[in-house]
């Protein structure tokens, strides 16, 4: 197990790979375990050596809450921002964009296909922590940075006194940035990777499958990653001036290999995250016929 000073890096299964996330705990009198993603045998394994007090939620998916419900005796907090958001299904819907691509029969189907610790895992969070704030776990100092455009709510811990920040999903990884939910919003995930960036920070450790990276690095991944967003755009473009509905696009697979469409969510986010580049390149979309038209 890495180990940073205080702070212990718990990887999730196959390199915390989604559904799994990196987790962190700090190593303080508090015993505070940010974010539940990864394996749960060495989350049981560092609760009975150190007992774990508190839970912090970087943002509500699933993947990084997804061990919450093994410490159901322990406080659990997540932004201020998304916690009506995560109280409730519905809301978290929403916020997946399956309301805004199926509607409430959708809302009802989806519903049923939930395993039941996934709103447990949620269901236990009990309070929220202040963005922006210097907090002490035992001697070690955390804020809880606000950058939103994964999620609008996701917060990156960063602990100043170490040079340490947990950049969640701004994991680098070649799949690209994710802002396909509702809560997702393009413009405001450049404008939070690019702060990371500037943090007097020399480890920056991914949620997900790439591990920790220098500040060099990152700012050099970080280019790369936030490229993926031009091409993005250029593909989209590309389609819509050879006259592809809304419906042919979404079945491409822009974001998504083309043949996991056929899982309901990630067809429900391959159409979201097309929507908000139609809006950032200016495309409007018929509502009956689904043609979609540059504005001139
Ligand atoms: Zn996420």
């Amino acid at each position: 197990m890495q180990k940073i000073g205080p702070i212990m890096i718990l990887e999730g299964p196959n390199n915390s790979k989604v559904p799994y996330s990196r987790s962190l705990f700090i190593d303080c009198p508090d015993k505070v375990l940010i974010d539940s993603g990864a394996d749960a045998k060495i989350l049981l394994d560092i609760n009975q050596e150190y007992g774990i007090e508190l839970i912090i939620n970087t943002h509500y998916h699933p993947d990084h809450t997804r061990h919450n419900h093994l410490f159901s005796g322990v406080k659990k907090c997540i932004n201020p921002i998304e916690f009506e958001t995560a109280k409730t299904v519905e809301g978290v819907a929403r916020a997946n964009g399956v309301y805004q691509e199926w509607g409430s029969a959708g809302v009802e189907k989806w519903k049923k296909s939930l395993p039941q610790e996934w709103t447990q895992n949620l269901g236990e969070i009990s309070g929220t922590y202040e963005y922006e704030t210097d907090y002490l776990f035992g001697d070690v100092k955390v804020q809880f940075l606000h950058t939103p455009g994964h999620t609008s709510g996701l917060s990156c811990p960063y602990f100043p006194d170490q040079g340490v920040v947990f950049v969640s999903d701004y994991d680098m990884t070649s799949f690209g940035p994710w802002y396909n939910g509702t809560d997702g919003d393009i413009d405001n995930f450049i404008a939070s990777g690019k702060r990371l960036l500037a943090l007097d920070a020399d480890v920056y450790i991914t949620g997900h499958q790439k591990g920790t990276f220098s500040r060099q690095e990152f700012t050099e991944k970080m280019e790369k990653f936030l490229h993926i967003i031009d091409r993005r755009d250029e593909t989209i473009d590309k389609y819509v001036r050879q006259g592809m509905t809304f419906e042919e696009l979404t079945n491409i697979g822009i974001f998504y290999p083309k043949k996991s469409l056929e899982n309901s969510i990630f067809r429900t986010w391959e159409r979201s995250g097309i929507r908000k580049h139609l809006q950032r390149l200016g495309i409007s979309c018929s509502t009956s016929t689904g043609e979609l038209l540059h504005a001139k």
